[in-house]
């Protein structure tokens, strides 16, 4: 039988008790994450959208340089705010990123008139409903980065190794198919981390 996963939702500020009963809703066993030590008992992450400049502010150097500890060795997913977090490069303004993905980002990348908007975009081949709050755009996908959704020729969601990000907001539509991506992620990282490779992977 699987084990339950324990997904933390980073819970400082933003959108965070949506992501957490979308989890829920698929099985998973959830934690608000709101003290860095938290972060030692949870099988994946989700930084969720807010302000990401807020963010960096409410975590402060120390809290930063754990959180990076955490998403450079666990999955962790992001959505918009969370997206930003989790780049390489931040502009408009520029401000740190946590390098987890090879991406750069463009904050409030689309003009007032689609400052925030629901659109339909594409995830894994499938047409999705976006929801998008003062998003960011990518503007550089680093080579070992893999895009999951498009929106126009935009992509709007991506993954490196065990780390997502969406600039839209996936839990404040009806479609589970992201966060079930992302649990999926999780279990297949268990199989390939936690013990070294598992045993489908050894020659017998
Ligand atoms: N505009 C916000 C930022 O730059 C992101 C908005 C969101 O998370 N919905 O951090």
């Amino acid at each position: 039988m699987l084990k339950t996963k324990k997904i933390g939702v980073l819970a400082l500020q933003g959108d965070f008790d949506a992501h957490r009963r979308r989890l829920e809703e698929l099985g998973a066993e959830v934690v608000l994450v709101k003290k860095p030590e938290q972060l030692a008992d949870i099988d994946g992450l989700v930084i969720p959208g807010g302000e990401s400049s807020t963010f960096l502010k409410l975590l402060g150097e120390e809290g930063f340089a754990q959180l990076r500890q955490f998403v450079l060795a666990k999955p962790t997913f992001g959505t918009c705010a969370g997206a930003i977090l989790l780049a390489k490069a931040v502009e408009n303004p520029p401000q740190a990123g946590l390098g987890a993905l090879d991406i750069d980002v463009v904050r409030n990348a689309y003009g007032r008139q689609r400052d925030s908007s629901i659109r339909e975009g594409t995830f894994q081949g499938a047409p999705i409903e976006m929801v998008f709050i003062r998003a960011p755009k990518i503007s550089r996908l680093g080579p070992g980065v893999e895009v999951l959704a498009t929106e126009g020729k935009d992509p709007v969601a991506v993954r490196q190794g065990k780390t997502m990000a969406a600039t839209f907001h996936p839990e404040l539509s009806g479609d589970p198919h992201v966060h079930r991506a992302f649990l999926q992620l999780v279990e297949d990282s268990e199989d390939n981390f936690r013990d070294g490779p598992s045993s489908k992977h050894r020659i017998p």
